[in-house]
């Protein structure tokens, strides 16, 4: 995009602004000659952060972000390369490659583009030009927002097999979720498109599942070889007594679907082991931990880190509940905290303790909400931040929790 001194950081610090408003993870990058300065107050990248891009890197003849030294531009697959997760990435000051390219013309500084017109798909100028090329002014941000979320956006989604555009009765059904800062129907998309694996359906995995369902994840994987018993009902609130003995995965799909027929539902009557967890976690965009065993965490944690997938631990006994967000090599993993697995007889569980349902609902009602937190890319997740919940006190606190470098699962990640 455009020269410098010509009004474009704060052009770019508005369409950032709608960007994220409207639901996108936006990355910025800035070309520069000069030395390598990250995050100066007043610089562009700087200023970029400021509006709220999730990504920012500076590329100098010195540097490219705090990682690479560059002899020469980036090329556009080096910068995606940096960027993993992104849904948009503004490149200030690139003139080779055949990316979409926005210049800005400002009268003050010229008087027509120096890109060659057939490789802009638009500009943004004060000036009356005529190029045959859609032309917004300088304070269009939203039109610019408009022309990148339809040419660029949501063409590629359509390309990749997505949902690229909400039907009128998912506009009606999700429009409470549409309301709130951050999501929008980019946001809600954006849901409809991700996909979840709770592993466990009962005091935990009920509530997660449900709010995920009823949130519009596009496809859920449910994990659990158990069997419905009546002891399971004071808390397993997606089974009922018409349920017993039925598989609870076969139980949860039917209520879920009910609850929401928009979804795609997959089901796996089978444990979580050492032997399938790869091929289980690498189908789904996250995990949630809604086991109620150790030996079953512990491979899940093994296996999210060793795929890199994210996953959102949960546990409760008796009145007591805990919850983590664990993010591969950007925060502590379950063994950073728990090294070794409990001896076995030193295991207690929900049969001996007893655990009060609405506890568990708590718990899983945090894991559902930082699941969809992570899908948007929006707030601040429990990422090094152990959540501990006391019912009967009813005293929530948190504990920061370092990373171990020396931690078999996550140690060696960057
Ligand atoms: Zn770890």
């Amino acid at each position: 995009m455009g020269r410098s001194n010509s009004g474009k950081t704060t052009f770019l610090e508005k369409l950032i602004r709608e960007l994220k408003q409207r639901g996108y993870r936006v990355g910025t990058v800035k070309h520069h000659r000069g030395t390598f300065e990250f995050d100066i107050e007043g610089k562009d990248t700087w200023r970029h952060a400021q509006a709220g891009a999730d990504m920012v890197a500076l590329a100098t003849p010195t540097g490219f972000g705090l990682v690479k030294k560059l002899a020469q531009e980036l090329s556009p697959e080096e910068i995606t390369s940096y960027m993993p997760g992104v849904d948009i990435i503004i490149v200030e000051g690139m003139k080779k490659g055949s990316q979409p390219k926005i210049e800005l013309v400002r009268s003050a500084v010229a008087d027509a583009p120096v890109c060659p017109v057939e490789e802009l798909m638009a500009v943004v100028s004060d000036l009356p030009l005529s190029l045959g090329l859609p032309r917004f002014g300088l304070d269009d941000f939203k039109g610019v927002a408009d022309l990148i979320e339809n040419q660029l956006i949501k063409s590629s989604d359509t390309a990749q097999g997505n949902v690229s555009s909400l039907r009128e009765d998912q506009l009606k059904r999700y429009h409470r979720n549409i309301m709130l800062p951050g999501v929008g129907q980019a946001g809600q998309l954006k849901l409809l498109n991700s996909s979840v694996l709770v592993v466990g359906t009962g005091g935990l995995g009920s509530p997660v599942a449900y709010y995920l369902a009823a949130a519009g994840i596009g496809r859920l994987g449910l994990a659990d070889a158990d069997v419905v018993d009546l002891s399971n009902l004071q808390r397993q609130i997606l089974h009922t007594t018409a349920d017993l003995n039925r598989l609870k995965v076969e139980s949860a799909r039917e209520k879920l679907s009910k609850l929401n027929p928009d979804i795609q539902i997959e089901v796996y009557p089978f444990r979580v082991t050492r032997d399938n967890v790869a091929d289980l976690v690498c189908q789904y965009d996250l995990v949630v931990d809604a086991t109620d065993n150790f030996a079953t965490r512990y491979v899940l944690n093994e296996g999210c880190m060793a795929a890199g997938k994210p996953f959102i631990y949960g546990g409760v006994l008796s009145m007591v509940g805990q919850v983590m967000t664990i993010l591969p090599g950007k925060g502590p993993c379950f063994r950073c905290i728990f090294r070794e697995p409990p001896s076995e007889d030193a295991v207690k569980s929900t049969a001996d303790y007893g655990i009060l349902g609405s506890v568990a609902g708590i718990i899983g009602c945090i894991q559902a909400t930082e699941a969809v937190k992570y899908l948007l890319g929006q707030g601040d997740l429990l990422v090094g931040r152990l959540l501990t919940m006391e019912g009967m006190s009813m005293f929530f606190q948190e504990v920061e929790v370092k990373r171990d470098p020396h931690c078999p699962d996550c140690g060696k990640l960057e």
